[in-house]
């Protein structure tokens, strides 16, 4: 059984991909590892809390069946078939639009990365944390 609450907290009432905001009664809950893939990877519990995530719709609609490596290609190549869009293209080129290249990071990870930097660091015999210590 889902625990739809304890899977709404994970990401602070946001989608754990894109980040915008969502609600208890309008989240999706996303199996990291799709249910349609979990029986061929031999995953049979995939309702683990471990392996779901709180989404929007749209991005549990769009990375469906996709792994999360799999949904990050698939969205890094989004910019790659908008180029071949004629009216994309003339947007482009008036300035109405800019590309940014930078890799895709999951809302989520991002989270991950400061829950991280905000633990207190381990401190050293001296009573100094490890990462003021100078690298001389
Ligand atoms: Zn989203």
């Amino acid at each position: 059984m889902i625990n739809r609450e304890e899977i709404f907290a994970k990401c602070g009432g946001r989608c754990a991909y894109c980040g915008c905001e969502i609600t208890v009664k309008n989240f999706q809950v996303d199996h990291v590892l799709p249910k349609s893939r979990a029986h061929f990877e031999r995953e049979l519990d995939n309702d683990r809390t471990d392996n779901l995530l709180p989404t929007c719709r749209k991005c549990n609609n769009f990375k469906g069946p996709y792994r999360l490596e799999e949904y990050r290609r698939e969205l890094s190549l989004q910019v790659t078939r908008l180029r071949k869009n004629a009216q994309f293209d003339r947007a482009l080129r008036f300035g109405q639009v800019s590309i940014n290249e930078s890799p895709i990071v999951f809302h989520f990870e991002k989270c991950q990365h400061q829950a991280a930097e905000s633990r207190p660091q381990p401190l050293t015999p001296a009573g100094v944390p490890e990462t003021q210590l100078s690298k001389e």
